[in-house]
């Protein structure tokens, strides 16, 4: 059984889908919980009450983590609030999905933004608690897209394909102080990042699946769990997939 009691976990996107799930979960294992929020608040205070009712601290945080002192305001506040951070799940993320011919340059420059960039200026906060504890998890949510490329999403594949690079390098760099980074690249969960997919390519994928379904969300939150274990210790610079074996690398 994996035990989290006494470590502190930051989540950013974890008022709802599988932000919230992985709240639920590391909770459920014994850890506090902060996670970041951008603009439902309603969500937020629904996942802060399920969480307390687990026994674990819940806060929730407004943070756009496109903004680098937004980001940081989140650091600071659960540094304040909850004393330490030992782990980081950068899973905030969007897409915003189109042809090349047809993308708006605000449609790559969103999901550049939030899914890539958000991730490092969240890492960046967090560098220095986490190099003065001489210790922390970081565990970035990828996805598929990133690893294998995707139709209508150069925008979203980039920036998970990008999140991998971000992954290692920061495995490399921060490996010294005993900071583990990690990646989880989830196949298709059925949150309302995947509402509009057309139900086409869905069953299409689950198709391709070998396991022959789509990723739940207890799928994705117990591969986190276990990356942010003690039992992970020695594994960093790695992507997890957690998709049926619809892509094997
Ligand atoms: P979701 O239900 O749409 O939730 C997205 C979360 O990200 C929300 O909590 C949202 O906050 C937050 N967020 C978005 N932009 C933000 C910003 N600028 N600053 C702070 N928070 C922000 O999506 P999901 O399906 O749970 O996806 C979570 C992560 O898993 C994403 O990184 C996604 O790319 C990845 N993923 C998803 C799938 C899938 O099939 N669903 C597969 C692979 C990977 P608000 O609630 O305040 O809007």
């Amino acid at each position: 059984m994996i035990d989290l009691s006494g470590k502190n976990a930051v989540i950013t996107g974890g008022a709802r889908g599988i932000g919230r799930a992985i709240g639920l979960r590391l909770a459920a294992q014994g850890a506090d919980v902060g996670f970041s929020y951008r603009g439902n608040a309603e969500a937020a205070q629904a996942t802060v009450a399920d969480i307390e009712a687990l026994g674990r601290t819940a806060i929730a945080v407004q943070a756009d983590v496109v903004k680098p002192e937004s980001a940081k305001e989140l650091i600071d506040t659960a540094l304040d609030q909850l004393g330490a951070i030992d782990i980081l799940v950068n899973n905030a993320g969007i897409t915003r999905d189109d042809l090349i011919m047809r993308m708006k340059p605000e449609d790559w420059n969103d999901v550049i933004d939030t899914n890539l960039s958000g991730a490092f200026w969240t890492i960046k906060a967090a560098t220095r608690p986490m190099m003065k504890a001489r210790g922390g998890r970081i565990i970035n949510i990828t996805s598929v897209s990133g690893q294998a490329g995707q139709i209508g999403q150069t925008n979203y594949s980039s920036a998970k394909a990008g999140l991998i690079g971000l992954t290692k390098a920061t495995a490399r760099e921060l490996g010294s102080r005993n900071i583990t980074s990690n990646a989880v690249a989830p196949g298709f969960v059925l949150t309302d990042l995947t509402g509009d997919l057309p139900e086409e390519l869905l069953e299409e994928a689950k198709a391709r699946t070998p396991l022959g379904r789509f990723t739940s969300l207890e799928d994705v939150s117990a591969a986190v769990a276990f990356l942010a274990s003690d039992e992970a210790a020695f594994i960093t610079g790695q992507v997890l997939a957690v998709d049926g074996g619809l892509v094997m690398m």
